[in-house]
């Protein structure tokens, strides 16, 4: 079907076409070029038969063999070649693009912009070796910052692609302190290599490249996370405690990710009263399921069931959630039971029914930029690639 922009794009070739055909006519009346005009009308008509037919690819195709490459249709072949490329059909965007480098008539700058959209139909198509020399020598030896930095961002998103992440980061570097938005980018690179270290049992190098993650990104949650890990493998419990406590004022949001840890590393530790201090202390800020329901064992395994629900109760009237009635209602089921109940109040069990039911199928994270959601944590979101966007769905409906 032939949508808006091609049509916008093929009149654009169509105008242009014709005012070349009525130049060279005016040359062939001053004898310098007497057979190009009618070839070119000749195939214009063509093509506008093809777009009245309604067959757009043989349209396009006529309009290229008839447009002239020189430096006023450069753009319009550059244009058609992405179109082709978002439409999902690289191969034709490459014909065209190589068509253009095959010209002499091109300008070194309209040889670079040929060059990086060449670059992005072999990414297209998954020809990473062709894409990166091409990109490789624009970031070498153009003479324009523009072209530079646009080949470097190519390289890094086709690094990226590849989870070549040394590479990526030696590309990046000397950028960096010019490019902010980059040094999270680059700071995940720096864990991603961590955690290939870690791996590969070289504990100390995955350390050094976590605290320079941390200084690239004073963010970065996860490599607080890691080295938190790193430090629990190695029974350094308070530093482990540290580096998950700074991860609360890192970003809230993921405290529910670090929790697990928390948990174990305090009960590594056998320090029960300042995990429940830890515990209180993040809830002034962060009243999240998680936390609640963490506070709730607590109390459940100290001070018994009853208490558990007196106090969970009290703090989901004030951040009430599905995940928080969910566990309240196995806290009552349990009292009852303790009671000796034979058989607990079976409205207990329809309402645990249907919490489980509307539990079940919700995501646990989110992207912020996208909205892409699922179940695994995903420091790069699939969907629009962005580091460090999907964070736990905390609320009444998460956790
Ligand atoms: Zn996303």
């Amino acid at each position: 079907m032939l949508d808006a922009v091609l049509l916008g794009v093929l009149v654009a070739a169509i105008a242009i076409g014709f005012g070349l055909g009525y130049r060279q006519a005016l040359r062939r009346d001053d004898k310098a070029s007497p057979t190009s005009s009618p070839t070119l009308s000749r195939n214009y008509f063509v093509g506008l038969n093809y777009l009245l037919n309604e067959q757009p690819d043989e349209a396009i195709n006529t309009f290229i063999h008839a447009l002239d490459v020189n430096s006023d249709t450069v753009d319009t072949h550059i244009a058609l070649g992405k179109l082709f490329r978002t439409r999902g059909e690289a191969d034709k965007a490459v014909n065209i693009h190589q068509n253009l480098l095959a010209r002499p008539a091109l300008t070194a700058q309209q040889n670079e912009q040929v060059q990086l959209e060449l670059a992005r139909d072999f990414m297209a198509l998954g020809v990473h070796d062709r894409a990166q020399r091409l990109l490789r020598q624009v970031d070498e030896h153009s003479q324009h910052d523009d072209h530079r930095l646009t080949a470097t961002r190519l390289l890094v998103d086709l690094f990226e692609r590849e989870k070549d992440w040394q590479s990526a980061l030696d590309v990046m570097q000397p950028l960096l302190a010019q490019q902010p938005g980059m040094q999270r980018p680059a700071a995940h690179w720096q864990c991603e290599l961590a955690e290939q270290d870690i791996v590969q049992a070289s504990r100390p190098l995955a350390k050094r490249r976590l605290k320079k993650a941390l200084q690239l990104d004073p963010l970065c949650v996860r490599a607080n996370l890691l080295l938190a890990e790193l430090a629990l493998d190695n029974g350094r419990y308070p530093e482990a405690i540290a580096r998950l406590g700074q991860i609360a004022e890192q970003e809230k949001a993921y405290i529910p990710a670090m929790l697990p840890a928390l948990r174990h590393a305090y009960w590594r530790a056998d320090d029960e009263a300042s995990f429940e201090r830890h515990l209180l202390t993040l809830l002034e800020t962060a009243p999240y399921t998680s936390v609640i329901i963490s506070l709730g064992e607590l109390t459940h395994q100290r001070d018994g069931v009853d208490t558990a629900i007196a106090l969970t109760g009290e703090r989901l009237s004030v951040s009430p959630s599905l995940g928080g009635l969910d566990y309240l209602i196995d806290l009552y089921i349990e009292s009852q039971r303790l009671r000796g109940l034979e058989s607990p109040d079976t409205r207990l069990f329809l309402l645990k029914h249907h919490t489980r039911a509307l539990l079940e199928n919700r995501p646990r994270y989110r992207c912020q930029r996208c909205g892409l959601s699922g179940d695994t944590l995903s420091w790069q979101c699939p969907r629009c690639r962005h580091w460090g966007s999907v964070k736990p769905i905390t609320g009444v409906e998460g956790e």
